[in-house]
């Protein structure tokens, strides 16, 4: 980029929201991608704030007439390197666009600007008592935007679904700098192509989304948790596969390896109450009426003792529950150090554990350090493969294809719902037909007929 260059980008943005310099820069390049893993970041990026969406199209607009590369950075919580730089560009930071338009209790609809993190929507709804929001990944400080942007999934999919389950439109910027306004508060829309669904999981690479109108819900008025503490890891996902069917609809239903429940409970000062076991289930639980949560719960213990569990331990005071999801969260930060890779396979929930049993039996074999742990009911799994002396494993390429052929077996993907960034996009190539990635190549160039939106993410 060129003394021009930025001169126009301060023009637009003002020279407040303009930054540039190896050192200033450095806070606008990575996400929460395992630092061995990270791409390579391209420093003399400059970034930018838009304060608003014509300011954006300004900016876009700039950038396509100069072929100038863009990449937008939401709450930076990807964990695929998808809004690092890779290549000299614009990062456009979405900070800015943090207001939330409207609530409308009569549509129950909300409409957000797409900088608007997953924490200040929350702190929003609960001014509005009894409503609420389900998608939830880890961290709070995702963005809207970006959340739509990834198509986000997490633990409560198993009840609600991911993102785009709940968004009904959106704004956006076309690379070129056009705006366009897709779907409304609609429940029902069958015009045309459904562009917004297109979108949605697009990971920033056809468009930048700058609001989202998305679905809110009523808020169940009782809790509870269930930990379920199984032998064997069959008997474990039986028990998943029969609640699912018996018409108890959990919100969600959790596993991690032992020593995971066990560290992360430790490193929080408190102790992991299922002492028995080697496959323990976390199972989180809503409903309108506490009749219906008595009866889910005596539903749940009947099909875990059916199955052999050891006794279930239940947390039915808010501060319990909030400890369980405290000890589920802190498994990040406990393991964090250790990471090489983190995967997010997912196979039809039928073989969940077979494939587990595969992802484990592959650790062995190469003698490689492995952590796990899954959105079970989703077929969702997130297993680690460690450093070996602070560095990549001989191994991991190899290890990794392994993995994937199991999964693929399986007929399961590479990514349940962190998706491809640019970490994972020649491992998209192994699970897709030639032709359908030359369609997602059609459809990028009629989005961005220059390519200068997020390149290298997705697809090259
Ligand atoms: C501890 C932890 C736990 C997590 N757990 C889960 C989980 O359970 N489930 C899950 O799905 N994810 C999970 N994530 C991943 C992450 O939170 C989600 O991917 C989230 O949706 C990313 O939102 P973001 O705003 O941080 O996006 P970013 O990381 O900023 O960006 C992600 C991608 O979206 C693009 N993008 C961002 N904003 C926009 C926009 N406005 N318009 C167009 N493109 C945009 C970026 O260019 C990039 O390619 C977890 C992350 C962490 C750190």
């Amino acid at each position: 980029m060129t003394e021009k260059d930025y001169s126009k980008l301060i023009e637009i943005v003002g020279k407040d929201y303009f930054i540039k310099g190896e050192e200033d820069i450095e806070s606008f390049l990575y996400d929460q991608v395992e630092k061995t893993f990270r791409p390579k970041a391209d420093k003399r990026s400059v970034a930018v704030k838009p304060a608003n969406t014509e300011e954006l199209s300004e900016i876009m607009k700039y950038a396509n007439q100069e072929k100038i590369p863009v990449v937008v950075r939401g709450g930076a919580t990807g964990l695929c390197g998808g809004c690092t730089p890779t290549e000299e560009s614009i990062i456009i930071s979405m900070e800015r666009f943090n207001h939330i338009v409207e609530i409308d209790e009569k549509n129950m609809v909300a409409v957000l600007e797409a900088g608007v993190t997953l924490m200040q929507f929350l702190e929003e709804l609960d001014k509005y008592k009894g409503i609420g929001f389900p998608v939830h990944p880890g961290d709070e400080g995702a963005q809207m935007g970006g959340m739509a942007a990834t198509n986000a999934g997490g633990a409560r999919a198993v009840r609600h679904g991911v993102m785009r389950k709940h968004i009904l439109g959106l704004e956006v910027v076309l690379p070129t700098g056009e705006i366009l306004e897709l779907g409304g508060k609609l429940v029902k829309n069958n015009a045309g192509y459904n562009l917004t669904q297109l979108i949605l999981g697009s990971e920033g690479t056809l468009c930048i989304i700058t609001k989202v109108i998305l679905k809110i819900f009523p808020n169940d008025s009782y809790t509870a948790s269930i930990v379920a503490p199984f032998e064997k890891f069959e008997d474990a996902t039986n028990a998943v596969m029969e609640i699912l069917k018996s018409g108890v609809s959990p919100l969600a239903v959790e596993y991690m390896d032992k020593f995971l429940w066990e560290g992360s409970s430790k490193a929080l000062g408190m102790k992991w109450q299922a002492e028995k076991g080697e496959a323990d289930l976390l199972i989180m639980l809503s409903e309108k009426t506490e009749q219906a949560l008595i009866d889910d719960c005596r539903v749940i213990n009947e099909i875990c003792e059916k199955n052999h569990s050891y006794d279930t331990l239940y947390a039915e005071k808010k501060q319990e529950q909030l400890d369980l999801l405290h000890i589920r969260g802190e498994q990040y930060n406990f393991k964090k150090d250790w990471l090489y890779d983190s995967f997010d396979m997912a196979v039809p929930i039928s073989h969940i554990a077979e494939f587990i049993h595969d992802l484990k039996r592959l650790a062995k074999e190469y003698n490689a350090g492995s952590s796990l742990l899954a959105h079970i009911a989703d077929g969702n799994v997130h297993n680690d493969m460690w450093l070996v002396d602070g560095k990549a494993p001989e191994y991991a390429e190899e290890l990794k294809n392994r993995m994937y052929e199991a999964c693929f077996s399986y007929g399961g993907t590479i990514t349940g719902e962190h998706g491809v960034g640019k970490i994972r996009r020649t491992d998209l190539e192994m699970m897709k037909d030639p032709r359908e990635i030359e369609i997602y190549r059609g459809i990028k160039a009629v989005f961005d007929p220059n390519g200068i939106l997020n390149p290298g993410s997705v697809i090259a």
